[in-house]
């Protein structure tokens, strides 16, 4: 059998919040009977945009990443609902807006932080991936029709089909050591998970003015590594090694050029840093 899924691509999100808008526009104020009573015009975020900020300036970097109910497979707040919460046979999780009446321990049972609790209604609440409207035939969710970029796709396929497309296309999921099989799957969350070093190298000329130094060697030590990464600084004398643990501990690094000479820098890796400017 089909299931929704939904596969969002960080790297396309320019968070322009049209989904957000959509799912508001959506829900707020309007009732659907049998699968979600109205949102609240304040408070609650059934599809927000997270931001991760790497760096210092002047090497500041952004990913942005939607996050709503991921429509868990394993799902807690179905095991905490007691019947209140269940899910389709089509994979969405839906809590119902007349049984779940009172019912606020449902919005801790989310790992996720997904569910919020509506107090005029006295009801937990999340995006029910626009059920009532794909059950009137159409082909996709609101957030999904109103993104500009392709961010966000929705998929009705095979569990087997969705299994292989996640291996091959190298999706995520968030949290997945919570092990609640998650329907919501990520492409690019690297930025996320990872750091970067970088910095810039500069030298002297012979009138004293500062100059960016292109093509100088950049050898990373880490003290968790054997080998050294190695990188080269552009035409504007910057460098960036990407895709570092976070919290990797002491690091050497050894700048050098051949006409410009040798510095080794050493520091402590927690999070992406921006060492500044290195003279050669
Ligand atoms: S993300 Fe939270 S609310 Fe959604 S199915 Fe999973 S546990 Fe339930
Ligand atoms: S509509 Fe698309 S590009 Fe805009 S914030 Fe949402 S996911 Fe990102």
């Amino acid at each position: 059998m089909n299931r929704w899924n939904l596969i969002v691509d960080v790297e396309k999100c320019n968070n322009c919040n049209n989904c957000v808008m959509a799912v508001n526009d959506e829900y707020v104020g309007n009732d659907f009977p049998g699968y979600a009573a109205a949102q609240p015009q304040q408070g609650h975020g059934w599809f927000t945009i997270d931001r991760h900020i790497r760096g210092d300036q002047p090497m500041v970097d952004v990913t942005y990443v939607p996050r709503t109910c991921n429509h868990c497979d394993d799902a807690p707040c179905i095991k905490a609902g007691g019947g209140v919460v269940a899910k389709r046979p089509d994979g969405i999780v839906v809590i119902d807006p007349a049984k779940a009446k009172g019912r606020k321990d449902v919005v801790d049972s989310c790992p996720y932080g997904a569910i919020f609790w509506n107090e005029a209604q006295q009801l937990p609440q999340h995006w029910i991936f626009d059920a009532h409207l794909l059950d009137d035939g159409w082909i996709e969710p609101r957030p999904v029709q109103a993104c500009p970029t392709g961010a966000l796709i929705s998929v009705k396929i095979s569990d087997a089909a969705m299994k292989a497309k996640a291996d091959d296309e190298d999706l995520s999921v968030l949290s997945p050591e919570l092990n609640t099989k998650p329907r919501v799957y990520y492409r690019g969350l690297g930025k996320t998970q990872t750091c970067f070093l970088g910095g810039n190298v500069s030298t002297r000329t012979s009138q004293g003015l500062a100059e960016n130094v292109e093509g100088a060697l950049i050898e990373l030590e880490l003290a968790d590594r054997a080998d050294r990464i190695k990188a080269e600084s552009d035409l504007y004398g910057d460098f960036k090694i990407d895709g570092l643990a976070p919290n990797a501990g002491k690091f050497t690094l050894r700048i050098s050029h051949p006409d410009h000479g040798t510095r080794d820098i050493s520091g402590e890796l927690s999070a992406s840093q921006y060492i500044g400017t290195v003279e050669l």
